[in-house]
């Protein structure tokens, strides 16, 4: 059976190295468990390197996590009208940009007894969620009217849709906009969060951070890059997750397809070229388990294609076995597919230093 092997003293450092960085400048971190389905012993690392609170965009992984005993501050980053109930059981603090969400989010409240803790997202140009800049004060002149939600803070998302690099500009209009609404409605807002793992050049270059104090990473502690243009962040581990997967098949075989060629298994027409006879092999693992552009191999193996259940390698003339595994670094969605299929074990790697530590 394919794995992921998970090294938790690399998660757990990537959050301390992180919560450091980014604390220099007083910002605490949300660390994202969407992406490792809100898995409990990575979120315990995460926990253990000084994140101050867990954001999951799904209210089924908080639940899991709640349930393996995690106690912190969960943040569900994405807030359907519909788990309104479940979410004011289940979360402490919600992201939201609709006010009939809010409304249903302060029913169940209080028919819970509860105040429900909520940040106002803010659309600073991504154009994934958040309230327009222009709307946003009579936005929370009528958040405020309803009795049992409590704004704890704003926030915006960049780099996630659109592309947008956060830079001084929209982050210096972020804080704006948070001055704006102190002033008008005579509140303080404890949570202003500024972004995601793109955040991270921003935040070296910047000198003041202005009135940004949190945000949100996943990408960053998980496989230790920023996100604008995937650079490692100097000091923090890139390769906590490894992908392994077993050799089904390896002969020497033309490197061109004979027959007609028709449409492939996935309705493309597909081309090659020619480089005579080339030893390949076939691993257990496809595109139902993993984003296969996504993989890559030490050894210079060279991926030339997939189908469901197979990826084919050209072993570069090395000589793979039957039997053998292939390792394989992840970028973000073959992390994130990984993570999802049920055909991939996850086996967890406690590294010996821990013990000591
Ligand atoms: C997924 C997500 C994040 C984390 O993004 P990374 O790039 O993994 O750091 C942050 N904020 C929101 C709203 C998200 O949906």
């Amino acid at each position: 059976m394919p794995r992921i092997e998970i090294v938790l003293s690399q998660i757990r450092d990537n959050a301390r190295m992180l919560s450091e960085l980014y604390g220099q400048k007083g910002i605490s971190l949300m660390g994202v468990s969407k992406a490792v389905l809100g898995e409990p012993s990575i979120i315990e690392a995460m926990i253990q390197g000084g994140v101050r609170f867990i954001a999951d965009s799904r209210i089924e992984n908080i639940q899991k996590m709640k349930n393996a005993g995690i106690s912190t501050q969960f943040v569900l980053l994405r807030t359907p009208l519909s788990q309104a109930e479940s979410v004011v059981k289940i979360v402490d603090i919600s992201l939201n940009t609709e006010i009939e969400t809010l409304k249903k989010l302060s029913y169940y409240a209080k028919v819970h007894n509860k105040n429900h803790q909520v940040i106002i997202m803010v659309e600073l140009g991504d154009l994934r969620e958040g309230i327009l800049p222009c709307d946003l004060v009579q936005f929370i002149r009528e958040t405020l009217t309803l009795s049992h939600i409590k704004i704890v803070g704003i926030g915006c998302n960049l780099a996630c849709y659109g592309g947008v690099k956060p830079d001084s500009k929209n982050m210096e209009e972020l804080s704006q906009l948070v001055e704006r609404i102190e002033k008008e409605f005579q509140i303080s807002l404890e949570i202003i969060s500024g972004g995601n793992s793109a955040n991270y050049e921003w935040y070296k270059s910047t000198e003041d951070v202005g009135k940004i104090n949190n945000i949100r990473l996943g990408e960053s502690i998980l496989l230790g890059c920023e996100t604008v243009s995937r650079k490692a962040i100097p000091g923090l581990h890139t390769r906590a997750f490894q992908l392994v997967a077993e050799v089904i098949e390896s002969k020497k075989k033309p490197s061109l397809p004979f027959g007609e060629i028709c449409q492939d298994a996935f309705g493309n027409v597909p081309s090659f070229q020619d480089r005579g006879i080339r030893q390949r092999a076939i691993i257990a693992l496809g595109r139902q388990d993993i984003l296969v552009s996504g993989l890559k191999c030490d050894r210079k193996l060279e991926i030339l294609g997939s189908s469901s259940d197979h990826i084919i390698l050209d072993s570069n003339n090395q000589n793979l076995q039957v039997g053998d595994e292939v390792n394989f670094n992840l970028d973000y969605g073959s992390l994130l597919a990984a993570m999802t299929s049920p055909f991939i074990r996850k086996q967890f790697i406690q590294k010996i230093s821990d013990k000591i530590k």
